[in-house]
């Protein structure tokens, strides 16, 4: 802007310099012009007074013309006629047109030539003799008495004036040279102003009246044309002759304009080059800045309210634009965290009780679907236990609500110690509890939960040091044995509850009555095997195993028993499931290798002690207690030697930890005890194990032996088990041998030794 600002000015002083040199050229091609004119005018009176001043015969016609005309021809060629003209302006000889004898009395210089005595010089006319724009001038002749007799006239002509003025002016220049009524006597163009034509140029004209007549005009009219009028000045009274010369602007101002043109144009180029890299280095500039802009905008567009702009320190508009960005999207970060905040706050509280901080009824309904599905997939078993304290509202209404608040409290903290990891306790009501058991595979597993509930309450509640008793009722359903819906699940439940409280508080039902009641055998079970432990219940049969050849006794398979007071002998079959389950198998297993070897010493002390003994051993007591310290122990304790004792394992023993059963009865081989693999051909154990064991012996299970004589697949197996017997040097000996004929098949097959009722029933020692 400022550069077109100075090109501008540039341009206008330019062309007033420009105008103001074609205007100053004018001129002086005007006063160049009325110089020559005064030169060719003062030669003119020169030579017309001395002409004046010889004779010219005006009386003698034919001598008068002669003369004038001699003289005329070796005047300059300026001089365009020669006259003789008498005081009353009559011409006498006319050198150029003799015939022609006009007056001239009009004429101004004649005038003034009579008036002033002295050479008249006119102003620009139309020679009458000549046709052509001519000066007169007229010189008097005067007599002796100084009387004016005649005078000698001539005409000036402007032709060679004319051809210098073309010549010399600028091209493009138009002139006219106007006399004193403004009549055209000569032009640059004579077809469009013919002589004695009117100036047409009123404006012109009327500028030159108001500005005074001896003034040289300059002037530029309104089409850019410049004037210059200059007065000629021709004599002292030649006023009114003018020379007009005009020039149009245009072309004087052609090569400022094309000059300015082509500057204008490069400026012009220079800008828009200029623009268009201010452009495109501020799209490029502004892009890469607004980019990520725009990206920050989409991110949070779409919740994202993490994202940060990375801060240049700048203060122009994107820089501030970044800075409100970051700000708004830690405004959004910071509302949006306190909304999750708050949701999650919600969503808990609508989940959970507000004085325990347990899951409520909602949560637990909502979790069920999934947990159900999982225990679907796993085909596995999910316990509902409600739990609702007996007789709370007394302790409530007695002591206050508060109280019983500090007590529900306690008691959540209680029951969520006694429950494993995976399940789920609830507060679903005053003072009702729901629990929900996963992965359960056994039904062992709810009650073993149930009693470690109900130990539980033994314990009484401290709340402000002052213990309180608290007993409760359970009601059980189970899914998906009762139902696999939820609230199914939550009725029956609640109705096992309530015959919980109308028929015994302080207990538990199973929504299937024959739940509760197996539950209840196999506890009152439990509690009975605890009874015999403790009161010397337990008591062993022995029962003799023998050569089948001869039925010679060669060692005693101790088998337990249990003499209840009441009840009478009740066989191994019924405790010693709930024995394994509940673990008491491994006290009541540690009496027996205990027992039997304590009868080997008493018998051996009589002297009529059998080889060995064999003690039966559970597969969970091989895992759960360190049988070898046990077993060498009962060993000390007795004083016989290890190899009268025999240990019996079933396949079932290393199913499960392989190796460290494996371990376990390596480590008792060691110590030198018989090892003795029971009911062989019932398990699902590898023949690979065969190889493995640090096994001694053999026993074909009772079922195969008992229908060999009539099975012939049963046969097959007894056969097959006494041969893989003898391949992996193991002594075979074959169970439930109760007649003579199935003693003598088995002897027949290659089986030496044998147990049974044909040798012996168990019986006390
Ligand atoms: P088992 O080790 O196979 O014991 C042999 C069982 O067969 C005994 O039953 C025995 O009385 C019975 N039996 C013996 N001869 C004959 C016969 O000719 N015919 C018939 N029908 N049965 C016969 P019992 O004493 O009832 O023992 C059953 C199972 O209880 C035993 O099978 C053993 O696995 C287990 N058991 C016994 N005592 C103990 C023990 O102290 N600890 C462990 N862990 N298990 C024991
Ligand atoms: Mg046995
Ligand atoms: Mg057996």
């Amino acid at each position: 802007m400022p550069m077109l600002l100075a090109l501008g000015m540039l341009v206008a002083s330019w062309r007033s310099e420009e105008l103001t040199q074609a205007q100053a050229q004018l001129l002086s091609h005007a006063v160049l012009t009325t110089e020559r004119l005064q030169a060719l005018q003062t030669q003119a009176i020169l030579i017309l007074e001395l002409l004046a001043l010889q004779e010219w015969l005006p009386d003698e016609p034919e001598q008068c013309l002669a003369q004038v005309q001699r003289t005329l021809a070796i005047l300059p060629r300026s001089f365009a006629n020669l006259l003789v003209i008498d005081p009353t302006g009559q011409v006498l000889c006319n050198a150029k047109a003799p015939e022609k004898r006009h007056n001239l009395a009009d004429r101004d210089y004649v005038q003034r030539a009579l008036a002033e005595q002295a050479t008249g010089v006119g102003g620009l006319i139309i020679g009458r003799t000549t046709g052509t724009p001519v000066i007169g001038l007229a010189s008097p002749h005067k007599a002796a008495d100084g009387r004016i007799t005649y005078l000698l006239g001539t005409s000036i002509e402007l032709g060679e004036i004319v051809a210098d003025l073309k010549e010399r002016l600028p091209p493009a220049t138009q002139w006219w040279l106007l006399d004193g009524q403004n009549q055209v006597l000569a032009s640059a163009d004579p077809a469009a102003y013919p002589l004695g034509q009117a100036f047409t140029n009123h404006h012109l004209l009327r500028d030159i009246e108001e500005k005074g007549e001896h003034l040289t005009l300059r002037h530029t009219d309104a089409k850019g044309q410049l004037w210059l009028v200059s007065h000629m000045a021709l004599g002292k009274n030649a006023i009114g002759d003018r020379l007009i010369l005009a020039r149009p602007a245009t072309i004087v101002l052609e090569p400022v304009n094309t000059i300015m043109a082509q500057a204008g144009a490069i400026l012009l180029a220079a800008l828009l080059f200029t623009l268009l890299l201010a452009w495109w280095v501020a799209h490029r500039f502004s892009k890469r800045r607004i980019t990520p802009l725009l990206t920050a905008l989409q991110h949070i567009e779409y919740g994202d309210f993490t994202v940060r702009l990375p801060h240049r320190g700048g203060q122009d508009e994107l820089d501030r634009l970044a800075q409100a960005i970051d700000h708004m999207a830690k405004t959004l970060q910071a509302q949006d965290e306190r909304i999750r905040h708050q949701q999650a706050e919600l969503v808990y509280q609508a989940q959970h009780d507000p004085l325990t901080g347990l899951p409520n009824r909602l949560m637990i309904a909502n979790d069920f679907a999934k947990t159900s599905a999982k225990a679907k997939r796993l085909g596995e078993r999910i316990a509902i236990l409600m739990l609702d304290l007996d007789h709370f509202k007394t302790i409530n209404e007695g002591r206050g609500h508060s109280m019983g608040d500090r007590l529900l409290v306690t008691l959540a903290t209680r029951l969520r110690q006694v429950l494993r990891e995976e399940d789920t306790l609830a507060r679903i009501g005053g003072d009702e509890f729901l629990i929900l058991l996963e992965g359960i595979t056994r039904d062992e597993q709810v009650i073993e939960t149930l009693k470690r509930i109900q130990q539980m309450f033994k314990e009484p509640f401290l709340v402000d040091g002052e213990p309180f008793e608290l007993t409760a009722s359970i009601g059980i359903a189970l899914y998906p044995n009762d139902s696999i819906e939820f609230e199914r699940l939550m009725q029956q439940a609640d109705a096992a509850l309530h015959q919980c409280k109308s028929e015994e508080r302080n207990s538990y039902r199973f929504f299937a009555p024959q739940l509760t009641e197996a539950a209840e055998a196999r506890l009152a079970m439990e509690q009975m095997l605890r009874d015999a432990l403790r009161l010397g219940w337990f008591e062993l049969h022995y029962q003799p195993q023998a050569r089948l050849a001869d039925g010679q006794r060669v060692g005693v398979e101790a088998l337990l028993r249990l003499r209840h007071p009441s009840k009478g002998l009740i066989p191994p079959g019924q405790f010693i499931p709930v024995a394994e389950e509940s673990h008491l198998i491994i006290t009541i297993g540690a009496w027996v290798i205990k027992e039997a070897c304590q009868q080997m010493a008493r018998w051996r002390k009589a002297g009529q002690a059998p080889a060995y003994v064999a003690v039966n051993i559970a597969a969970r007591q091989i895992v759960h207690d360190d049988l070898p310290a046990t077993v060498r122990a009962a060993l000390q304790e007795s004083g016989i030697p290890s190899e009268c004792l025999e240990i019996e394992v079933t396949e079932a023993s290393f199913l499960k930890n392989t190796e460290e059963v494996l371990a376990k009865l390596k480590a008792l081989h060691a110590i030198g005890v018989r090892l003795a693999l029971d009911d062989f051909g019932t398990g699902y154990s590898s023949l690979a194990y065969l190889r493995r064991l640090p096994l001694d012996r053999l026993k074909i299970d009772q079922s195969f032996v008992r229908d060999m004589l009539h099975d012939k697949h049963d046969e097959a197996i007894v056969r097959a088990i006494i041969q893989l017997g003898q391949a992996l040097e193991l002594e075979v000996i074959a169970e439930g041998v109760e007649t003579n004929d199935q003693a003598k098949h088995l002897l027949a097959l290659g089986c030496p030794l044998g147990q049974g009722y044909l040798f012996g029933r168990p019986q006390p020692a």
